[in-house]
């Protein structure tokens, strides 16, 4: 039942130096945080999010607000920190 799917493809991506051009946008490769996110698409061996183009930079500055396996709460101290999500806590994420 809890089949992935396959929504986003990266068909007719060309790889540049830059990152992965796809229609125009450059992707950079997901970071290592992006790590479980079910957002992130296969190109080539290669991780890529569809829907962050620069994953490093999404990170850069806290947590990814897209992202699907953790998510950044605040505690008392106003530190951030980083709760992985069960998959069952997904189906109420909906906003
Ligand atoms: S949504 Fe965020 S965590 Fe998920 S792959 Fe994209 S940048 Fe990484």
């Amino acid at each position: 039942m809890a089949k992935k799917k396959g929504i986003v493809t990266l068909e007719g991506a060309v790889k540049t130096d830059a990152g992965l051009n796809y229609k125009g946008v450059i992707m950079e490769p997901v970071v290592e945080k992006c790590e479980g996110c079910e957002r992130i698409v296969t190109f080539e061996e290669e991780g890529y999010c569809p829907t962050y183009a620069q994953p490093s930079r999404k990170w850069a500055s806290g947590v990814c607000n897209f992202a699907t396996h953790v998510r950044a709460e605040v505690d008392k101290t106003g530190k951030v920190k980083v709760n992985p999500l069960k998959a069952s806590k997904r189906a109420a994420r909906g906003r």
